[in-house]
């Protein structure tokens, strides 16, 4: 006995890998997206933000500068954004923030080089103001510095600086670095093992159809393709039953066939050769009863004949070697010519045939494979009569159309049977009346041309009183 081998091997290419190896990118790259954005971008994100907060701030002062509230809103400004705001002259002494003590001694608050390096551009003229950032020695972070012109008051030149510790982005980095961290080690082990589980989820309905087929290949026809949590699954599951189902029912027509096939040839090579016998022990000399031993082959012979050429028209059409001729056919003559061929069972089974023609059935088609279908529908109806030997046939032009009936008043077919009578091999089973003739071909060969000819074509029956079958064609 072989034992399964229960080690999971991991295939690069199997669909579940995949799904594993998208969903944990996806996963990936919505962390690195996060790490952009919160670590890399958001220094210079803060850094943008603040220079146009305080640029904002210092451009309303400087318009401010002559209106009766400007400390006030200095001092506001100050509070409210934890913004050092300072108004200096042009030797570097403090003016605002107003305070008593200081103004007595008007303390300098910027040297000379501080000074020049901040406002040189400035009080050049070729610029009103500038944002930058300075690392003071005596801070451990850089601060961010506006430095403007605001005006001259008692022929005193006035400028303004505010200043702003950009100290606390890289704090909130280093917090958020570490959350990070964090967060993106059980972020991607969690989608590491979610992922897992779902594309198993997910693969899971296309390795049991791959299994079934592996199964179905092997032989076991006997399967069921499982439905899965999705349309397309349940699409696919849904097609390959139906291929399924159609593969069984080839396979059991082709044993139908094969056990048919050598019925069939088996009942009239022993006919032909007991009759055969007979001729030479018994009837030699008897000219008589030897004719009719004669004749009784002569039929065997043909009904070999006729199941030889159904074979052979089945198999060229499966190989779609036929194609058709499309002429204008007098469906009148070619029925007359078809009936014709069953004068001899006319005379000896006492059979009655009616064939009315109504109008002009003259319609495009293929002559030879036309002649073959009245002539399969003509024999089936002779084949399933049983006493009521009375057969009738209708052609009838009607609205630019032309019907063909063919009636017979015997067997007729129950309802189950009559969409399985056209496939190939499909006999009704319990249909014991004269056995060895008909193969389960002639209604395949009939559907298969009128299906070339783009005709419309059916069956009207009732069991135990008799069918109609017919066919519709565009008049010519
Ligand atoms: P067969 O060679 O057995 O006649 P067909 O394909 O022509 O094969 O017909 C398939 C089956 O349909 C027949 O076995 C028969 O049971 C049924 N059938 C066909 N024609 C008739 C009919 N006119 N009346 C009753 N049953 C019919």
């Amino acid at each position: 006995m072989i034992r399964e081998n229960k080690i999971i091997k991991i295939n690069n290419n199997s669909i579940m890998f995949k799904f594993w190896k998208y969903f944990s990118g996806f996963a990936a790259a919505i962390l690195i997206a996060l790490w952009l954005l919160q670590i890399v971008f958001l220094n210079n994100f803060y850094e943008s933000m603040k220079i146009r907060e305080v640029t904002k701030i210092g451009n309303y002062l400087r318009t401010e500068y002559n209106s009766s509230d400007f400390e006030y809103q200095i001092l506001n400004y100050s509070q409210k954004k934890g913004m050092n705001i300072e108004v200096i002259d042009e030797d570097g002494h403090l003016i605002y923030p107003f305070n008593w003590v200081e103004a007595l001694f008007k303390p300098k608050v910027m040297d000379e080089q501080t000074f020049n390096e901040f406002f040189s551009s400035i009080v050049s003229g070729k610029e009103k103001y500038r944002v930058f950032t300075v690392k003071f020695p005596n801070l451990e972070n850089p601060t961010l510095v506006y430095a403007g012109f605001l005006g001259t008051t008692d022929d005193v030149k006035h400028y303004i600086t505010i200043k702003t510790s950009l100290d606390p982005v890289d704090s909130t980095i280093d917090i958020l670095k570490k959350m990070l961290i964090i967060v993106s080690i059980l972020a991607m082990a969690l989608s590491l093992i979610l992922s897992y589980f779902m594309s198993k989820r997910l693969s899971k309905p296309l390795v049991d159809m791959s299994r079934t087929a592996k199964k179905l290949g092997k032989g076991n026809y006997d399967v069921s393709f499982k439905k899965g949590d999705y349309s397309e699954v349940d699409d696919l599951a849904d097609t390959l039953n139906y291929a399924t189902n159609e593969l069984t029912k080839t396979i059991e027509m082709r044993k139908d066939l094969i056990a048919n096939v050598s019925h069939d040839l088996k009942t009239p090579l022993t006919v032909i050769k007991s009759y055969g016998e007979m001729i030479r022990d018994i009837s030699g000399s008897d000219e008589k009863k030897r004719n009719e031993h004669i004749a009784t082959i002569i039929n065997e012979a043909d009904h070999l004949t006729e199941l030889v050429n159904d074979l052979l028209d089945l198999s060229k059409m499966e190989s779609n070697l036929e194609s058709v001729n499309f002429l204008p056919v007098d469906l009148e003559k070619t029925v007359t010519n078809v009936s014709n061929r069953f004068n001899v069972l006319k005379e000896k089974n006492d059979f009655i045939f009616e064939f009315k023609t109504i109008g002009d059935c003259t319609i495009l088609g293929d002559e030879k494979k036309l002649e073959q279908v009245i002539y399969n529908l003509i024999n089936n109806a002779i084949n399933y009569s049983k006493e009521e030997k009375y057969l009738k046939i209708i052609l009838e032009e009607k609205d630019g159309k032309v019907r063909f009936d063919c009636i017979d008043h015997g067997l007729g077919i129950e309802e189950d049977d009559i969409d399985e009578i056209w496939e190939r091999f499909y006999r009704v089973r319990d249909n014991h009346t004269r056995p060895s003739v008909g193969t389960g071909l002639g209604l395949y060969i009939v559907k298969n041309i009128l299906e070339l000819h783009n005709f419309q074509y059916g069956v009207n029956s009732e069991l135990g009183k008799g069918s109609d079958f017919y066919f519709i064609a565009k008049k010519y």
